[in-house]
């Protein structure tokens, strides 16, 4: 895949990011996405008991209680994480004047798995130590339910004006992308339907964190056919700079154009 160099390939590495995303419409401000968090117990270094200035930085651009709507696009510990704080020994709401919304069938699977992980898809190890799914419940998920923070959404539904959630499953059952329009401009924010600007040429590259590869595969197809050749802005969760791009055919394929180019 040639067209990954320069822009999203550098040497024999590829450009990622976990983003979460600040939208601010006529009548909402809304964090899609929350990151990893601090101070969260995980078993991959990568996530553990992070210390960082996120929320300082988030403040310099919407103090944290002019958010009030939160939506994840699903519930894996790199878009929950955010989703609560460590504040006197207990998980708290991050954004207390905010509506959260879950989808229900997300949600339901996770409880599941929770409860009892032999009765859902059967991960790698690999892929359990990655989705950590018992403490990202306990600590990140559990609380925002408890606190009664929680609006529970369907896919293919608009939230609030302008921002609809488009259904995507396949690397979680109810896992969801977030389609924004404004007049004529649009955007969407793809959440885990890619991990990597890679897949967008090869659809059947999946990670060991999807439930349901196949269907993975199939969701990147039909989301690829939706907005290729389109002015519909793509961002990618986890696409670092440029994380806004278009998709455009490549022949048989797909490939991505960065938005400033
Ligand atoms: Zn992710």
């Amino acid at each position: 895949m040639q067209w990954l160099t320069p822009s999203y390939r550098r040497g024999d590495k590829i450009n990622l990011s976990i983003h979460a995303l600040l939208v601010e419409t006529p009548t909402h401000k809304i964090v899609i996405d929350t990151g990893v968090g601090n101070a969260k117990r995980r078993k991959w270094d990568l996530f553990n008991e992070l210390d960082t200035d996120f929320l300082a930085r988030l403040d310099e651009v919407c103090p944290r209680n002019e958010v009030d709507m939160v939506i994840c696009t699903h519930l894996h510990n790199d878009h929950v994480g955010w989703n609560t704080q460590f504040v006197d020994g207990r998980w708290v709401p991050t954004y207390p004047d905010a509506r959260y919304c879950f989808v229900r069938s997300e949600y339901d699977y996770w409880t599941k798995y929770v409860n009892d992980p032999a009765t859902v898809d059967s991960y790698t190890e690999y892929a359990q130590d990655a989705l950590d799914g018992h403490e990202v419940y306990r600590d990140s998920i559990a609380p925002i339910v408890e606190a009664g923070l929680v609006d529970w959404v369907e896919p293919d539904r608009e939230v609030v004006p302008g921002v609809t959630l488009v259904s995507t499953p396949g690397h979680t059952p109810g896992h969801v992308s977030v389609l924004l329009q404004s007049g004529e401009q649009s955007a969407v924010i793809s959440g885990d339907v890619f991990h990597t600007q890679a897949q967008v040429g090869r659809l059947d590259w999946s990670v060991q964190m999807d439930s349901a590869p196949d269907e993975a595969a199939e969701t990147r197809r039909i989301f690829l056919e939706r907005f290729a050749d389109t002015s519909t802005l793509v961002l990618g969760t986890h696409f670092g700079t440029p994380t806004g791009n278009y998709i455009r055919r490549d022949r048989d394929s797909f490939k991505l154009l960065p938005a400033e180019s």
